[in-house]
């Protein structure tokens, strides 16, 4: 299945995307998409629904993060070995983790803000997994029965003030709207294999980003269970898994993004985002 959310920010409803592609509406079956619905047996009773029986979706209307309520985003970085050697860096021994603020999460077309004092722009297109189950101390062969989905994210990151300051990336990782999601949560059954899927990010029409997850230093299984060794991940839980190479601090010379830049990236089983730059308001 193919799930979404949509209308204005902050007051979405869940959707389900049928076999033509056509978007439908699922709130009179769920109140919404949120960590109390990604369980197993919530997304089995949306698979036995016939979705000709649900009211059409507007397909104009705003698409937002395809998850609600969101606790943790946590995040991999220099998980790809060929991000690894653009960025200069060794390979990590262990996965190297890091936190976004959950208020980063925006629609997978939302605008993507320029903050002030912002100069090192960048972007990251990765592959998302939300947690379905608890897991804590799981195998590296159950974990994967603990993910509800996949999403398309794209880590958005001023470069400046996640590397140049003291302390931890969190600062430069955490700008509202810099963790679009989206469009769906294609449920697991859907991707039997999360390490074969191919990745892409264009900058103004010029390709910026390609890999493959094939390439990751720690698979997905891998970073579920080392992550649940160190915390108890909750339904609803995002695992961003790390970048493949190609972003703006690793080119000669860097390229960072400005107001009214374009970044559309995506994933053959996942969609597509589209993101314009624009100058972040002020209250
Ligand atoms: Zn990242």
């Amino acid at each position: 299945m193919k799930l979404f959310r949509y209308g204005p920010a902050g007051d979405e409803r869940p959707g389900l995307l049928d076999d033509r592609g056509v978007r439908r509406d699922l709130s009179s079956v769920i109140g919404d998409l949120t960590p109390h619905t990604l369980g197993p047996d919530t997304l089995a009773r949306l698979a036995r629904l016939d979705p000709a029986r649900l009211p059409k979706v507007d397909p104009a209307v705003r698409l937002g993060p395809p998850v609600g309520q969101i606790g943790n985003v946590i995040a991999i970085g220099l998980n790809y070995a060929d991000h690894a050697a653009e960025a200069g860096l060794p390979l990590p021994r262990q996965p190297i983790v890091f936190s976004k603020h959950t208020a980063a999460v925006c629609g997978p077309d939302d605008e993507v803000w320029l903050p002030p004092g912002a100069a090192k722009l960048d972007w990251e297109v990765e592959l998302a997994v939300v947690i379905g189950r608890a897991a804590w101390h799981v195998s590296e062969t159950d974990a994967l029965a603990h993910v509800a989905g996949y999403c398309l994210a794209n880590d958005v990151s001023e470069r400046a003030h996640q590397l140049e300051m003291d302390g931890q990336w969190i600062k430069g990782k955490s700008y509202p709207t810099h963790c679009p999601l989206g469009p769906w949560l294609v449920t697991a059954d859907e991707v039997p294999d999360p390490q074969a899927l191919n990745l892409w990010l264009d900058v103004n029409g010029q390709p910026c980003q390609r890999g493959c997850t094939r390439t990751m230093v720690f698979g997905v299984a891998v970073l579920i269970s080392y992550l649940s060794r160190f915390m108890r991940l909750l339904p609803g839980d995002v695992i961003l898994t790390g970048t493949p190479p190609g972003v703006g601090m690793g080119r000669v010379p860097p390229r960072f993004l400005q107001a009214g830049d374009v970044m559309e990236l995506g994933c053959d089983a996942l969609g597509r985002q589209r993101q314009r730059v624009v100058l972040a308001p002020l209250p």
